[in-house]
């Protein structure tokens, strides 16, 4: 333990986002608070319903008779695991928070190496998947492609293969709760908000019950606008590109120029124009779209409307003017809870 700041552990808190994951929730919070008691953490389990249209929320409720320290938030509609995992650190009241998936995938029982590396004094401790063979060669492949991108176009260095599974210090929790931005690229969070990481490896489990709600066309747009929220790089590409190519077409003008005036007119020089001429709308095309995605990322941000909506909070009274302080919006709740 680290004498400059002991760090006694009063509550650890789990946020844990479901959408979904009926059959899961009833394995993983007896198996939390199981884990809870033999390891003599006084821990709260926040659930966070992302608008799961299974029975999930029932059997969130039937459990919280069982057990009072878990508190549970249900959103108006689907938001997304991102903005999940974002109304559930708003309200988690621990001095270390761990994220956590609810379909089993990560094991808990790494939370007390977790815990350990905190108490060393690291502020974020995060899960790194030793194993990545339940994906297929071509998912592989595209994620290091994208870490790859992602890192030379941004000055937010990520880190492969670590994902929400984490712990972190209440600082840093309040760090990422200052950070309201709607289109939530987590990992770029993760690393934007800095501090004293550290790496813990951990085998992913086989998804028990349902199924990824991530499929490839999802990923891969989640990669794209990940790289939008963290750089833009690309729009200072497409202006270098535009600048060459501007450069590029006086240089030729006056070879032309100086030809003509020397050897006179020569017709041939249709497919010189055509090419030119397709090359240079295909790049204006290119450069507008991408200037529409950033003028479309901003009119998101603009309009400021809430994160989320909060349908119902069972559990810790205290949960509920928390979230309203978060999200202003949420007032007309008072009378739910
Ligand atoms: N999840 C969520 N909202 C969504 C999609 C997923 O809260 O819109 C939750 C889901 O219940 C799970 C976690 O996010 O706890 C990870 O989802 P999933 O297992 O589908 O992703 P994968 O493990 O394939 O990355
Ligand atoms: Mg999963």
């Amino acid at each position: 333990m680290n004498s400059r700041d002991p760090r006694a552990l009063a509550l650890l808190s789990v946020v844990v986002p479901v959408f979904n994951e009926e059959a899961s929730v009833d394995l993983l919070i007896p198996r939390l608070f199981a884990l809870f008691e033999r390891e003599g953490i006084t821990g709260e389990v926040i659930c966070v319903d992302d608008g799961s249209r299974d029975r999930s929320w029932d059997r969130l409720v039937a459990w919280q008779a069982t057990y009072p320290n878990l508190t549970l938030v249900s959103l108006s509609r689907n938001f997304g695991k991102e903005i999940a995992i974002a109304a559930g650190l708003d309200i988690a009241d621990g001095n270390a928070v761990v994220l956590m998936d609810s379909d089993l995938q990560h094991p808990p029982e790494v939370i007390p190496e977790f815990l350990a590396q905190w108490h060393t004094g690291h502020d974020i401790v995060y899960g790194v998947r030793r194993n990545r063979d339940q994906d297929g060669a071509l998912r592989r492949a595209f994620s290091r492609a994208f870490y790859r991108v992602f890192n030379t176009l941004s000055h937010t260095p990520i880190t492969p293969d670590a994902g929400d599974f984490r712990l972190m210090d209440r600082k840093v929790v309040e760090a990422i709760r200052r950070m309201r931005e709607r289109a939530r690229f987590m990992k770029g969070i993760y690393s934007w908000v800095g501090f004293k990481s550290h790496a813990v490896d951990f085998d992913v489990v086989e998804r028990v019950h349902g199924k990824s709600s991530f499929s490839p066309s999802r990923l891969f747009n989640l990669a794209f606008d990940g790289i939008i929220s963290f750089s833009t790089v690309p729009l200072r590409f497409a202006m270098y590109a535009g600048a060459s190519i501007a450069l590029l077409s006086i240089a030729l003008g006056t070879y032309y120029m100086v030809r003509t005036m020397l050897f006179g007119i020569d017709v041939p020089g249709f497919a010189s124009i055509i090419v030119s001429t397709l090359a240079l709308s295909g790049f204006t095309m290119l450069q507008m779209g991408l200037m529409g995605l950033y003028l479309g990322r901003i009119y998101d941000e603009v309009k400021a409307r809430p994160l989320y909506l909060v349908r119902e909070i069972v559990g810790r009274p205290a949960a509920m003017q928390k979230l309203e302080s978060a999200s202003p919006a949420l007032s007309h709740l008072k009378d739910l809870v």
